[in-house]
């Protein structure tokens, strides 16, 4: 259940954004969230709708989750994949000399408010 910390620390880089945007009634908080993460959708809704009344200015936000599959590049052959399981071999010709390209990052892609 890493779920609350990882929203504390969206909560925090979203306040210094709202502060510096003069927003003062965020409406949505949009986060880009890799699948390696293992977020459990419905735990950080419920999470986001407590801490939210914590912090001025987040009383009526929504968040909005935006999932990235796990994907993978191969040096070899330059094949993109999407990693299905722990699996990282490359699926066109089976070379063990991949890459992840996408699947662990974590950012807030917008703020949205007044
Ligand atoms: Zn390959």
């Amino acid at each position: 259940m890493h779920e609350g910390a990882i929203l504390k620390s969206v909560f925090d880089i979203a306040n210094n954004s709202r502060i510096n945007a003069n927003i003062n009634d965020v409406q949505k908080v949009k986060l880009v969230v890799g699948k390696l993460h293992h977020i459990v959708f419905q735990v950080m809704q419920m999470y986001f709708n407590i801490m939210k009344f914590e912090i001025i200015g987040f009383d009526n936000a929504v968040l909005e989750i935006i999932e990235r599959e796990p994907i993978i590049r191969c040096n070899r052959c330059g094949n993109t994949v999407i990693l299905e399981e722990a699996n990282f071999t490359c699926q066109v010709c089976n070379s063990h000399d991949t890459k992840l390209v996408q699947g662990d990052e974590m950012y807030i892609e917008s703020l949205e408010g007044n």
